[in-house]
């Protein structure tokens, strides 16, 4: 019987962020259940989210890792970095291997305003900007231009506070942090003077919450404005935020910065609402302004408060635009996919196939993948028990795979000259990280190529030059 002793549960989780992490604490603390986890990841290293999405600034959120790591330290755990799923490993070898396999892959890709000028050279989206100042192997080498004066940051949610407080705040406050070396010799130069983060709605609709924003108003060389007539708020947005505090003290922080009198700090950040960009335009390929229409709220069925164009514009000259108006879900090879909302088809965690509406066994997701890209990091930790529960329900219904050998995915991956990652060599990842850091006073100094990775792993592929100690 699968889950005992003699034949335990062997589970692939494709995916080493928070969720993947909180779906395998779910099931290492399932009584009566002898679970075997295999947790594979594109890159070399684990957390996902928490190590290049969550804010270098915001070091608490990070310390959720050694949950993680405790996860990771079971002895029925392993974990296979650097392996690609539907390239190094496929569908079909996970189901042979594994009785169930849950998808944790996030959402990796961003949505776009779909507006002329959006692909000129300096309109990133805010995911990319994320990933580069966080480390990401895959964006170490974007041309992050600073050395313009005005930002545009499209989007009200919390993604939109950190890529501004980030390009707000100075070299001296973001140093003690983990933001990689080559985006923090790049603030450095930074001429950047105007930062304006646009809502496309008013100010009773933004999506971020009050410690991000109240955190404007507390910068050492910024300050947070906003024109006091934009905060009036109609009698509609009123009643629809009159029960969510959440909203009201955005508002009142909102006001607060408002009756702000300047204080001649050199960088400001406008907040400002009821607008949306509909042209980027440039020259030589680089953009240099942005046509705004000024919007009006407008309710829709079911009371939703739609912006509407005005048919007023106006051009704000920018040099670099940080769409940051949600992540998307990208399809996996041989899964199940909904177009519509970037996400693995799913009835709580249970996926489905979307042609035929059934339920596809032994398939489960977790997280951003499986609700779409909301919520913060312990968001997902309910979101994973829900989906275990799903599993478990389904354990005498589904059958087991057919291949139980421990020993046969390490040696697939060897005979297919994938250089893996496991849990020990993450470790010495981690080890020479935090060293690095320690005479800086950084929680770490963070390695930011698959070449580095894997040579601080000690698992380099012969014949590749080995990298500059760090700090040399
Ligand atoms: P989000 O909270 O969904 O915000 C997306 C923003 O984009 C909204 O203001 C939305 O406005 C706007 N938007 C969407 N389409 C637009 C368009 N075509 N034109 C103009 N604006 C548009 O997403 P997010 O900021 O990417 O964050 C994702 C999740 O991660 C959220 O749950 C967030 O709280 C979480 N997160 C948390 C933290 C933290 O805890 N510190 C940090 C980062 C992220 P509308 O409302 O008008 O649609």
């Amino acid at each position: 019987m699968l889950g005992t002793e003699d034949r335990p549960l062997r589970i692939a989780i494709v995916g080493a962020g928070p969720s993947g992490f909180f779906a395998a604490g779910a099931l290492f603390q399932q009584k009566n259940l002898q679970v075997q986890i295999d947790m594979f990841d594109r890159l070399p290293a684990p957390f996902g989210l928490v190590r290049y999405g969550v804010a270098p600034d915001h070091p608490k959120i990070k310390s959720v890792t050694k949950v993680y790591e405790r996860t990771a330290a079971n002895p029925n755990f392993r974990f296979f970095g650097n392996v690609d799923f539907g390239t190094d490993i496929t569908l079909e070898e996970l189901r042979q291997h594994y009785d169930r396999i849950i998808f944790a892959v996030g959402a990796q890709a961003d949505r776009r305003l779909n507006i002329p000028g959006e692909d000129l050279d300096g309109s990133i989206s805010a995911t990319e900007f994320v990933a580069w100042y966080n480390g990401h192997p895959d964006y170490a080498d974007l041309d992050v231009d600073l050395s313009i004066e005005n930002v545009l940051v499209v989007g009200v949610g919390n993604v939109a506070m950190d890529v501004a407080r980030i390009l707000a705040k100075t070299v001296d406050e973001l140093r003690d942090t983990d933001i990689a070396d080559h985006a923090l010799e790049k603030l450095a130069q930074s001429r950047v003077k105007n930062i304006y983060i646009v809502a496309r709605r008013g100010p009773a609709q933004v999506k971020f919450t009050n410690a991000e924003v109240r955190e404007f108003g507390e910068l050492s060389d910024a300050e947070p404005t906003i024109k006091v007539e934009e905060l009036a708020v109609d009698p509609l947005s009123a009643k629809e935020i009159e029960s969510d505090n959440v909203a009201q003290r955005n508002l009142e922080i909102l006001r607060e910065f408002a009756e702000r009198e300047p204080t001649g700090k050199s960088r400001r950040v406008h907040f400002r609402f009821l607008e949306s960009p509909v042209e980027l335009s440039g020259e030589d390929g680089k953009i240099t302004a942005a046509r705004i229409e000024h919007n009006e709220l407008r309710a829709v069925e079911g009371g939703y408060l739609n912006a509407v164009g005005t048919g007023k514009f106006e051009t704000r000259p920018v040099g670099l635009v940080l769409r940051s108006v949600g992540y998307r879900g990208v399809p996996l090879p041989d899964v199940p996919y909904d177009k519509r909302t970037g996400t693995i088809p799913n009835r709580q965690g249970r996926v489905y196939d979307p042609e035929t509406g059934n339920l596809v066994p032994g398939l489960y997701v977790v997280g951003w993948a499986k609700r779409g890209p909301s919520g913060v990091i312990g968001t997902n930790k309910p979101d994973a028990v829900e989906t275990v529960e799903q599993l478990l329900e389904d354990m005498t219904s589904t059958p087991g795979a057919t291949h139980t050998d421990a020993d046969a995915i390490p040696a697939l991956l060897r005979s297919r000259n994938v250089p893996y990652v496991d849990m020990d060599a993450w470790r010495k990842i981690d080890e020479q990280e935090v060293q690095a850091g320690e005479p800086q006073g950084r929680p770490r100094v963070k390695f930011v190529t698959g070449t580095d990775l894997l040579h601080a792993a000690g698992i380099a592929p012969q014949g590749t030059p080995a990298p500059e100690p760090v700090n040399a």
